[in-house]
């Protein structure tokens, strides 16, 4: 039994021949080449790959940050080139969670208020004592009034995936959420990740550098040049679990 099989449900997402290629001077780069996937929700999915092989332009395109040049996008079941961009700001101020590879917090606010601003964009504001219930889950209960100048990266790591969670997305979409960091920060966010998809049974994909951590998704995709392959150690634990 694969992943895709078990839930009997319609993807959350599903990319049908997805390209995203860059003309640069004469040269075209295929950031995304080809790629069509199902991910179905309540998914742990990793995805790894050497720097420049697509992976940032392929969440970005599944997050509608970006619009493919060839191919199909459905999100929550809605083909994302049907959609203008307000409606598909309302989807992500919705519906989806995003941490960037680099905390990006507003450096003006404390880990409190960095935690409440999606709320902003959202018809939905974020209510303090819920960004405070999020920054005591990752750990930080004690650091809320602090700016993110006094915090250190894997604390502001988590500031980051609080503030994804502000809008209790269905589905998270974490780019290397802990950038350079060290080792045991990694572990922490992971830990932090199946938490979430266990208890709140939110989908998500992790792109990670750390092959390691990526073991512990119900699916690991590797990117290669673009292309999207599952890896093949996951697909023998498979046919190992299925024989
Ligand atoms: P990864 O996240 O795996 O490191 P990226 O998705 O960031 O890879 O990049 C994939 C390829 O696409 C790289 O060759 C990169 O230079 C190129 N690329 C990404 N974004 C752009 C852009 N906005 N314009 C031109 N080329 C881009
Ligand atoms: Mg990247």
């Amino acid at each position: 039994m694969t992943a895709p099989e078990i839930q009997g449900k319609a993807p959350i997402i599903q990319l049908e021949g997805v390209s995203k290629h860059y003309l640069q001077g004469t040269q075209t780069v295929r950031a995304v080449d080809a790629v069509s996937m199902q991910i179905f929700p309540g998914n742990f999915v990793s995805i790894t790959g050497r720097s420049g092989s697509g992976k940032t332009t392929l969440l970005s395109l599944v997050g509608g940050l970006t619009s493919p040049t060839a191919g199909q996008v459905n999100v929550f079941e809605h083909p994302l080139q049907s959609l203008d961009d307000s409606a598909i700001s309302a989807l992500r101020a919705e519906r989806i969670g995003f941490v960037f590879q680099f905390a990006s917090l507003i450096p003006t606010l404390t880990a409190l208020d960095n935690v409440r601003l999606p709320g902003l964009f959202a018809e939905q504001p974020v209510e303090q004592s819920y960004a405070a219930e999020l920054l005591d889950w990752v750990g930080l209960s004690e650091k809320i009034n602090n700016y993110p100048a006094e915090l250190s990266g894997g604390q502001q790591a988590r500031v980051s995936l609080a503030r994804a969670l502000a809008n209790r997305p269905e589905l998270l979409l974490a780019d290397e959420p802990t950038g350079n960091l060290d080792v045991d920060t990694e572990w922490e966010m992971l830990s932090l990740l199946r938490d979430l998809n266990l208890n709140q049974n939110t989908t998500i994909l992790l792109v990670t550098h750390n092959p390691e951590l990526a073991q512990y998704g119900d699916r690991h995709l590797v990117m290669q040049s673009g292309g999207l392959t599952e890896s093949y150690q996951w697909l023998q634990a498979q046919v190992a679990a299925d024989g």
